[in-house]
């Protein structure tokens, strides 16, 4: 590229010309990634790189199948979507084939943020509510509206008014308690694994408890599966199916298109209905034909090789491997997570950064997540075999050691 900027120079002119503070990085030595290839990420200095984090690469990095659909559909045709497209509206199809039969509808988006806004604007107009009841330390996206129901995201002091918030299920044994207060809630809505809250494994009771909750409050109940979703949890696509429960609403993001943009909200024909006697619901890029492209490319590789069923296998086999490592840690707790994503507690924020800039020094990229920064979060592309999974074990063992 003409215009690129070269790498010695990349840290200094990215922070001037991108607003440095704004938009973090990762790490302490910031990365170059150049190459992505399955579960591997490569940098410009050639190292290579376990990817223990990236779950928009839901099949492995640059996965051809995605590269091949996404470049045909470019080359053949790419609008918006208010023309008729049979790949748009199959793949509608194809998602609602997926969930509850009560949940006939399926509204694209080009992000979780959009698909959570969409669902946020639904609810007030069919419930007549304006409130919203979330979890403590959610994350729900990057809107002005999507900021006020993200309490992870609030700074100090503040809390918006309009917003309730329930305990995020710590224990096992934990049930809901919705507290409305004076608000009339709209919505109630939760990360089906509680991601940014810790990694949380609700029980099914939990769940079904808060959309009993989100009914008695007079609100509807809205599963984010944006990051939850899409075969993480296994043995299917969705982890709110784990528990049994039939939502109002579902939001679907992040591994949809397996990096090329898409979104969409799932619901009931009669929810979108009252929205729709007044407004229109349109946005330019939800669901061009290129997306719809990489959308069905996403589920005939999930489907062809079975990934949800081993991110249950290799899920297993790595938080087994790390409740053995945490047994023998004193800075190493308990270990959570549902199919390929695990949360391990770690003594504190300060400990859980240097374990994680360890495993990038021994070529592991993982995150650290919960309301203290504290989890160590193991969320990689669902390719992962054991074998990446025991790498990612012995990188980590050999970071505990060398402390
Ligand atoms: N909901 C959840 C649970 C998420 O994790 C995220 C993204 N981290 C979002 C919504 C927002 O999605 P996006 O970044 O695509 O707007």
């Amino acid at each position: 590229l003409a215009s690129a900027v070269p790498a010695r120079e990349l840290p200094s002119r990215r922070a001037a010309a991108m607003g440095g503070g704004l938009s973090p990085l990762f790490y302490r030595r910031p990365l170059e990634l150049v190459r992505g290839e399955g579960a591997w990420l490569y940098a410009r200095d050639g190292a290579r790189y376990l990817d223990a984090y990236n779950n928009v690469a839901v099949l492995g990095h640059a996965h051809p199948a995605v590269t091949r659909a996404v470049g045909r559909q470019l080359a053949e045709l790419n609008t918006h979507s208010r023309y008729l497209h049979g790949g748009i509206a199959g793949l509608a199809e194809r998602i609602l084939a997926t969930m509850p039969p009560e949940l006939d509808t399926c509204l694209f988006t080009t992000s979780g943020t959009e698909a959570n806004e969409l669902a946020w604007r639904l609810a007030t107009a069919y419930t007549g509510g304006d409130a919203a009841v979330i979890a403590e330390h959610a994350y729900h996206g990057s809107s002005k509206w999507m900021a006020d129901l993200s309490s992870n995201e609030w700074p100090p002091g503040y809390r918006p008014a309009h917003v309730g918030t329930f305990a995020a299920p710590r224990e096992p044994a934990a049930e809901p308690r919705i507290d409305a207060g004076g608000l009339r809630p709209a919505l109630v809505l939760a990360d089906s694994q509680f991601t940014s809250e810790g990694i949380l494994d609700a029980s099914p009771g939990f769940l079904a408890g808060l959309v009993e909750g989100a009914h008695a409050a007079g609100a509807l109940y809205l599963a984010d599966e944006v990051q939850s979703g899409y075969g993480r949890s296994g043995p299917r696509l969705w982890r709110f199916a784990l528990a049994g429960i039939t939502p109002d609403l579902v939001t679907l993001g992040k591994p949809m298109g397996a990096g090329y943009p898409i979104g969409a909200l799932v619901t009931r024909r009669e929810i979108a209905d009252v929205l729709a006697r007044e407004y229109e619901y349109f946005s330019t890029f939800a669901a061009t034909p290129a997306a719809a492209a990489a959308g069905h490319a996403v589920l005939d590789i999930l489907e062809l090789t079975e990934l949800p069923a081993q991110a249950v296998r290799v899920g297993e086999h790595l938080r087994r491997g790390l409740r053995a490592l945490a047994a023998e840690s004193p800075i190493l707790g308990a270990v959570r997570g549902t199919g390929l994503l695990a949360g391990v507690d770690v003594a504190s924020r300060e400990v859980a950064r240097a374990l994680l800039e360890g495993l990038v020094e021994r070529g592991v990229l993982a995150g650290l997540t919960g309301p203290g920064g504290n989890v160590l979060k193991v969320r990689p592309p669902l390719v992962w075999e054991t074998a990446h999974a025991d790498e990612f074990l012995a990188r980590l063992a050999e970071t505990l050691t060398a402390r």
